[in-house]
């Protein structure tokens, strides 16, 4: 298990107004990622109001999923169900410090989440591909193209299929609720390409560049002209890539994502890295709402 941060986040726009996270890299690169991604309530307040998050503070935590249950049993809002992870609150400032003293004394639990990383990215995969269209489904997703998970429809059919259909589009057999083409399913998740570019000029630099398309739709059409596709890899959230591939490049976001001089070999590494660390920090996230949900 990785030690973390649990942070406070607040907002110009209400002094009562808290985001409490948690994460194992630097509570600034999350901070950015609160601030420019419009698919979550975070992101959605900032375009809304025109203003930021600004983080007020963070502290070193050994377990950080157990030191979130913490911070929320230690104020009012523990008998509230699980409320989808959101994690954005209005409470007082003395509310926040009670759970932050208790969130820094919670220590290690003694049992954590046991499945592989990637059952816990799958799972999230399909959950992200299922939002809005009136489908949920049961279990972890073990496999994306074998293996099958039972689905029900908000019309009350039941069914069992592969993940990949229905990541694909695919709605319910009998009446079609959740039908969508897969581009749609694709754009609503975010998802599209990251590509490492190279300059057939300026051979000592790189860059990095993405799409929210497919890489049929891109390859081959000087999509990042002048710049060439040197790698490529097809993602489901194309937003979390990004913001991971410059952190292994050694320039964690926000900046103006300028071409970088860096030795090819060393990119090469960093995107061969990124599926990993992708993997990583969805199943954080996964484990997280797990966690979340099973508070008691
Ligand atoms: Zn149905």
């Amino acid at each position: 298990m990785k030690s973390g941060y649990i942070y406070v986040l607040t907002h110009p726009s209400d002094p009562n107004l808290y985001k409490i996270g948690v994460t194992t890299r630097n509570p600034k690169v999350r901070l950015a990622q609160h601030n420019s991604d419009p698919t979550q309530l975070t992101g959605r307040i900032v375009k809304e109001t025109g203003h930021k998050w600004e983080l007020k503070e963070f502290h070193e935590v050994e377990d950080p999923y157990w030191a979130e249950n913490a911070f929320w049993s230690a104020t009012p809002f523990a008998d509230m169900p699980f409320r989808g992870g959101v994690e954005v609150e209005t409470m007082t400032w003395e509310q926040v410090q009670l759970g932050i003293e208790s969130a820094k004394k919670a220590g290690i639990r003694s049992k954590q989440g046991s499945m592989p990383d990637h059952i816990y990215a799958y799972t999230s995969c399909l959950r992200r591909s299922l939002q809005g269209r009136g489908i949920t489904f049961s279990g972890y997703v073990k496999s994306i193209v074998s293996g099958r998970n039972n689905f029900s429809c908000a019309n009350g059919h039941q069914w069992r299929t592969r993940a990949q259909e229905v990541i694909g589009g695919k709605g319910c057999p009998e009446c079609g609720l959740g039908e969508m083409t897969s581009q749609d399913v694709m754009q609503m998740m975010g998802a599209g390409v990251i590509c490492l570019l190279t300059h057939p000029e300026k051979s000592e630099f790189i860059n990095v560049g993405v799409a929210y398309k497919s890489i049929d739709e891109i390859f081959g059409k000087q999509f990042f002209h002048p710049w060439l596709i040197h790698r490529y890899r097809n993602i489901d959230d194309v937003a979390l890539a990004e913001s991971l591939i410059w952190e292994l490049l050694g320039k964690p976001l926000p900046h103006n994502k300028d071409p970088i001089e860096i030795d090819l070999n060393v990119a090469e590494d960093a995107f061969r890295k990124l599926i990993y660390s992708m993997t990583e920090e969805i199943a954080f996230e996964e484990r997280r709402l797990e966690s979340l949900g099973r508070r008691e």
